[in-house]
């Protein structure tokens, strides 16, 4: 099974760096980010397993963030463990009902790190996991991989995160700008006709499968994955 993968907000990098070196030795697959911007451009790139996030960061505070990224449905199964050097009680609770899945009070232990890593990744299970189906699709989230029908479809990586936000979410109609904003991420600049590149040549990669019919263009609207009507 691949490593998990973690990402590190934290804008002091001595503390950043440090912790990215005992989660490597750890076998985690670490991902480091110094302010909310960055934290939101390597969530919608990398797909994290855990984003470890710090109270204080130079833009948005880490709370924010996290209220934030909970509310967005593509990102609701991100486990978020908080960093703080706040000690206080009500910052812990705070920190839980913004939607942390933990709360860690700096200064603390590689050792405890981990190991509170290891529980809230226990604890979020493998939703990140599993086998989306769809028609004769069959996206696996964990392998990053689409098999039709046994064979493997060959998929750039936009063309797969697209693919994977249409599969997850079938029989709505997204807007382009909403397209971008979940599979490009919210602060990325891109015109909206790329979207229709990207929808073109996912189609073209699941034309062999007779998928591709599955990608709808709804006029004036936007564009659905239906299974439905094909
Ligand atoms: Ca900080």
């Amino acid at each position: 099974m691949a490593a998990k993968k973690i990402l590190v907000v934290e804008d002091e990098q001595a503390i950043r760096e440090m912790i990215a070196f005992h989660l490597s030795r750890a076998g985690y697959g670490v991902i480091e980010a110094s302010d909310c911007r960055e934290a939101r451009e390597a969530i919608a790139d990398d797909r994290p397993d855990l984003a470890l996030v710090d109270w204080m960061l130079p833009d948005i505070s880490g709370l924010e963030l996290t209220r934030m990224l909970k509310r967005e449905k593509d990102y609701e199964d991100l486990a978020i463990i908080m960093l703080t050097a706040r000690a206080e009680e009500r910052d812990k609770v705070t920190g839980l009902e913004g939607g942390a899945d933990d709360y860690i009070t700096k200064p603390f232990s590689p050792r405890e790190l981990v190991a509170r890593i290891q529980a809230v990744l226990r604890r979020s299970g493998s939703a990140n996991d599993e086998v989306v189906s769809a028609g004769v699709l069959e996206l696996d989230t964990a392998g990053h991989r689409v098999m039709s029908l046994g064979k493997e479809i060959k998929l750039g990586p936009t063309e797969y995160r697209l693919l994977n936000f249409l599969m997850t979410h079938p029989e709505r109609v997204y807007s382009r700008t909403q397209l971008l904003d979940r599979v490009w991420g919210a602060n990325v600049y891109v015109e909206e006709r790329t979207v229709d590149v990207h929808v073109r040549r996912l189609r073209k990669a699941l034309a062999d499968a007779k998928a591709d019919a599955y990608i709808q263009t709804v006029r004036g609207a936007g564009y659905r994955f239906s299974t439905r009507d094909v």
